[in-house]
């Protein structure tokens, strides 16, 4: 079997979907109760009832309400959409919510009757939903990651990127290193004023795992019109999204220059043409050496892909996909040359690694690749036929190029753990790196 590595998971969140009640496949809303129904009924008394993947494209369009979640009686439950961009709750879930009010980027969604129908989207989901369900154990954690880390190596996988938490990595990773089927480059979320890049040696470092850099924000998503633009979405005048975090606070820079001085390598999520300038602009005079990772880089304007020259780009097929009927009408045709531009930027020499961001999409490399090296304008699997794609810098790659990309260009985005471990030792000297060659 041809083996892979992906650049972007988040391992220990999509080992939980394993776990939790999958909806993906159910197509009306009579197999949505029965599924609901069924597990209340497998679950122990106390446990909360969390389903994820539900797609109302499946059935017609109509969004589940807490009416469709009734078979689970007083048991609290969740589930998630499969963008994890929305989730439905139910009446035992809505009480704990009490009169809370929809933060900025979400919505509480309402009926005719102005009563709360279950539905949270986004930030609403995020930061009123999910801090009400309770925490997983470190022990279920720990099956969480082995049970990703079996699908990983069941699809061929052998090393993945994934992102996570500190306290996750010390707790869950560091002690199953020796027992997990794939190498793991951890990349730490770095959401909190408390930085402090040497906190990314209190895992060990060997060759099984190891922490390759942390990751920062600097916009949002083109599904949520949250990704910083250039100009205003085609489809909502006015609005250009959002700059966030470091980006927004004027510290990438100072940030990034930290990250690479302790000899790992920033990541910086960067979706809009204008985030990923903006994170250009913050990361060139810090990053000779070119080692940090520009995460998603979806829409990129043309003057800036031979900025990219030489740097590496974590990019995701699926998501191309995905989102590409979305970006047409977010971004218009005449910015769709700016969408995943993946020919652009290999013949202006930058350097591209693929990977999944499972759970979001699928983890399995081979449909990545599949979409990264379809022809134009063929069809995805089932969907409609798009138009033809506007722009050469569209164009798709040759299997030789992705599996590149799946293969042997991920050594510089995972990082070698063997010259991290050098450059801790030496007091993280940048110079004690190995990867010098970068032009
Ligand atoms: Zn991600």
């Amino acid at each position: 079997m041809r083996r892979f590595v992906d650049c972007h998971t988040h391992l220990l969140l999509g080992g939980r979907t394993l776990t939790q009640l999958d909806l993906s496949k159910v197509s009306s809303r009579g197999e949505f109760e029965a599924a609901i129904a069924a597990e209340h009924a497998r679950l122990p008394k106390s446990a909360w009832l969390e389903a994820h993947g539900w797609n109302e494209g499946r059935w017609g369009g109509e969004r589940p309400t807490r009416d469709w979640l009734l078979g689970a009686g007083d048991r609290p439950v969740v589930a998630y959409r499969m963008d994890q961009h929305a989730c439905v709750v139910n009446d035992a879930v809505r009480s704990l919510l009490r009169d809370a009010i929809a933060p900025a980027g979400g919505e509480i969604v309402l009926d005719d009757r102005g009563e709360r129908t279950g539905l949270m989207l986004e930030q609403a989901a995020w930061q009123l939903v999910n801090p009400l369900v309770p925490a997983p154990s470190v022990e279920s954690k720990r099956d969480s990651l082995r049970a990703a880390c079996a699908h990983a190596a069941s699809l061929g996988l052998e090393a993945v990127c994934s992102m996570e938490y500190l306290a996750d990595a010390i707790e869950v990773f560091d002690p199953l290193r020796a027992e997990l089927p794939i190498r793991i480059a951890i990349t730490l979320l770095d959401r909190g004023d408390d930085f402090d890049p040497s906190k990314a040696f209190l895992v060990r470092h060997d060759d099984r795992l190891w922490v390759n850099g942390f990751k920062s924000f600097a916009d949002g998503t083109l599904g949520s019109r949250t990704a910083r633009m250039l100009e205003n979405y085609s489809d909502d005048p006015g609005n250009r999204g959002m700059l966030v975090e470091r980006a927004l606070d004027g510290t990438l820079s100072e940030w990034a220059r930290a990250v690479i001085d302790a000899g790992l390598s920033p990541s910086v999520h960067a979706i809009g043409d204008e985030a990923l300038r903006v994170t250009l602009d913050a990361i060139e005079p810090v990053d000779p050496q070119r080692t940090t990772r520009f995460e998603h880089a979806q829409t990129i304007h043309p003057d800036d892909v031979p900025r990219l020259r030489g740097r590496l780009v974590s990019m995701q097929p699926l998501h191309r996909a995905f989102d590409r009927e979305p970006a047409r009408t977010r971004l218009g045709a005449h910015r769709m040359n700016r969408f995943f531009p993946f020919r652009a930027l290999l013949d202006h020499g930058a350097i591209l690694g693929f990977g999944s961001d499972w759970p979001i999409v699928d983890l399995d490399p081979r449909k990545g690749l599949e979409q990264a090296t379809r022809p134009r304008g063929a069809s995805a699997g089932g969907a409609a036929a798009p138009a033809a794609d506007p722009a050469p810098e569209w164009c798709s790659l040759t299997n030789d190029e992705a599996l590149a990309a799946y293969g042997t260009n991920a050594p510089r985005f995972l990082g070698a753990p063997s010259s991290m471990r050098a450059a801790s030792n030496a007091g993280a000297a940048p110079s004690a790196r190995a990867e010098r060659s970068s032009s």
